[in-house]
Order: C-alpha cells, then sequence, then structure tokens
C-alpha cells in the first residue's frame, strides 16, 4: 500500500519540484475556494489603488489544499517579490531578524506552520507586524541596549492547519483571515485535467473523475496520485489513461474508492463500533485513537463531513447513515446484538 496518510501529505523535495511546476501562476488559475478568491481579490485590488502593502493574511486549512500555493499567488498578483519561510525553521530570534532585516517594501513574507512559533519568536514578530519595526538587543550584560529598526511595510502570509493553536494576540495582527475547504470532486476532476495538460498526458475525462474521487477533496493527493497513474499507464497501455487504467492503477496501489487513509479509518472504526456510532465527544475520540482532538478537528473531520459520514452535533460526534452504509455495518439496535467490526 503507498503511503498517503494526511501527514504524508507534506512534501518531500523531489515532489516539491513536480508540485512547483504544477501551481498555479495567477488566480484566475486557481480552481476552487471560490469565497476566498474573492476577498483576495478585492483586498489585493484595494492595496494596488492605495499603491500600499496588502494586510497581512492568515490563511488555515488541512495541508495540499492551496495554502503556499495562494501566498505565492498574492505576490504574483501584487507585482511583489516572495521570501518564504517556515515557523519551526526560525528557532531564535536572531533567525527573524535577519529575515526582516532584508525585506523590502510591499513584499510578501511567507510563514508556514505559523502556530509552531517558539514564543519569543512570536513576540518579535508581533511589533514587525503591527508597528515594522524589530527590537534587538545590542551587547551583553548591563551595557545591553534595545535598539528600535524599522521595516518596510510589507505583507506578511501565516498559514496553518490548526487555527485553535494559534495564540489570540497572534491571530488578531491579521487582517484577513481566510479558510482553505476540501475540494469539491469537479473541482479536483477539473485540477486533474489541468495537471495532465501541463505534462502533455493523453487522458480521458473519466480518468480524471476517478483520481479526483480517490483524492481526499486534495489538490496534493490528486497531482501525486495522478503521477502513479501516469507510470502504471505508461507501463500497461503505451501511455493512453483511460478509465479502466486509472481503477486498476488505483487499486494495485489500494487507494480506497474515497481515498480515505488509514487515520480516517481508525477515526470511523472508534465511532462505528467503539462508541456505537456516537455521539462521542472530541476528547474521548481523541484518547481512543491516540491522535489530538485538534488535528482530528482542522486535518481530518473536514472531509469525512464532506463526505457525509459524520455530523457534529451539540453532544459529540456520531456516525452517519452513509457511514455504516459505506463500511458495510449495521446499526445495533440492543447490546446485546453481534458487536460490529470494520471490515
Ligand atoms: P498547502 O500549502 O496548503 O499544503 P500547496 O499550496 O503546497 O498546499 O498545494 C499543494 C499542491 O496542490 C501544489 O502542487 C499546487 O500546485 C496544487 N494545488 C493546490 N491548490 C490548487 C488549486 N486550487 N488549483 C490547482 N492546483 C492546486
Amino acid at each position: 500500500m503507498i503511503e498517503r496518510g494526511i501527514a504524508d501529505a507534506q512534501a518531500n523535495d523531489e515532489e516539491r519540484l513536480f508540485e512547483a511546476s504544477l501551481r498555479p501562476r495567477s488566480l484566475a488559475d486557481f480552481t476552487g475556494q471560490p469565497k476566498l478568491k474573492e476577498n483576495l481579490k478585492i483586498a489585493i485590488e484595494a492595496a494596488k489603488m492605495r499603491g500600499e502593502a496588502m494586510d497581512h493574511v492568515l490563511l488555515y486549512g488541512p495541508p495540499g489544499l492551496g495554502k503556499t500555493t495562494i501566498a505565492t499567488l498574492i505576490a504574483n498578483e501584487l507585482g511583489s517579490s516572495f521570501e518564504q519561510t517556515s515557523a519551526p525553521v526560525l528557532q531564535k530570534k536572531l533567525d527573524l531578524t535577519g529575515l526582516l532585516s532584508n525585506i523590502r517594501a510591499k513584499q510578501v513574507f511567507f510563514i508556514d506552520e505559523i502556530h509552531r512559533l517558539a514564543p519569543d519568536v512570536e513576540e518579535m514578530l508581533y511589533s514587525a507586524l503591527e508597528d515594522f519595526r524589530v527590537d534587538i538587543l545590542v551587547g551583553t550584560g548591563p551595557g545591553a541596549r534595545t535598539h528600535s529598526l524599522p521595516v518596510p511595510k510589507f505583507t506578511a502570509v501565516g498559514a496553518t492547519t490548526r487555527l485553535g493553536n494559534i495564540s489570540a494576540p497572534l491571530r488578531g495582527r491579521f487582517g484577513l483571515m481566510l479558510r482553505l475547504d476540501v475540494y469539491q470532486p469537479d473541482e479536483l476532476a477539473g485540477i486533474v485535467r489541468r495537471s495532465a495538460k501541463i505534462l502533455d498526458l493523453k487522458m480521458d475525462e473519466l480518468a480524471s473523475t476517478e483520481i479526483a474521487r480517490r483524492s481526499r477533496g486534495t489538490p496534493r493527493i490528486a497531482n501525486r496520485l495522478l503521477r502513479r497513474v501516469r507510470d502504471y499507464a505508461q507501463v500497461k497501455a503505451s501511455g493512453e489513461m483511460s478509465k479502466q487504467i486509472a481503477i486498476d492503477a488505483l487499486e494495485l496501489l489500494e487507494v480506497d474508492p474515497l481515498g480515505l487513509d488509514e487515520v480516517d479509518r481508525r477515526i470511523m472504526d472508534a465511532i462505528l463500533v467503539k462508541f456505537d456510532g456516537g455521539p462521542v465527544g472530541l476528547s474521548t475520540l481523541s484518547s481512543a485513537i491516540d491522535e489530538e482532538a485538534g488535528t482530528i478537528e482542522d486535518v481530518y473531520e473536514p472531509y469525512l463531513i464532506q463526505q457525509g459520514f459524520v455530523d457534529r452535533t451539540p453532544r459529540g460526534r456520531i456516525a452517519t447513515d452513509r457511514a455504516y452504509e459505506y463500511f458495510g455495518l449495521s446499526r445495533r439496535r440492543s447490546a446485546s446484538g453481534p458487536p460490529n467490526v470494520l471490515p
């Protein structure tokens, strides 16, 4: 079985190059997320009209949905340069100072995984975002003094999969907070077709639908599966990507027909079997499958809800009839019935 968990939705180096080649270059080229695009267009247009740096933007949503892509698009649309970093890389205040001291006016400064900033680095970022200044400590001991250096007005774009882990003061410094939702199957099929065109592949429309359906609402996974199907088609069908070839390739890779991964299945197994369909509270569910509550909520649940497998109720998560149907289980009427087992 290929590795395709959500954690694995983070890309390795080779994939990063592949992804970069498929990255949309303009907002018009970016499929889906209509509300987000509308909000962005207005903010970009307004900044251009005023000739100022755009407001800081916080993008949040599960991995692989296009946060990095949007950050690059903002820079492209503004005609500004782009600088990228990631919170885990900014270990010390000096790391951030170094980057900020090179920032140019109106530049887009992208900070990935912004929920993982060290507290002192985060604090330093506050004044950079709000007052466009960085405080630097010069010297050591009693003679040490703080110098406050100006930073040109820039646009910070923060990205996170875990909005709940962002502190209120940090959130408050972003003028625009935009959520990315998992994609609809037809949007994903459009993304697959666009990628196939860029890669110059011969592909049936129905093959793109099949890949889209198994991509967990996630463009990164869609592009990754496209690559696997391409390889299979090359070896087995002289490159022709038909629906049947796509199905054969994806079945060989043991990709679930709805793209569910191992954690999705553990979540469903717990709700359906262990908690008998629910309701089950998030923290109980989290202990049952040994996965952080925030990760379940922010990273896994959106797709399970989009698929209509899970409903959120005030009393907790419940499994829907569709979930019972998909996993081939029946609701137990009483505790004495036969135990359910997820196939
Ligand atoms: P994130 O930063 O949210 O993890 P990325 O921006 O790195 O996700 O996107 C992952 C891959 O998916 C990229 O290769 C990008 O080209 C592709 N992608 C994401 N969103 C879209 C979209 N709306 N249209 C086309 N391709 C997309």
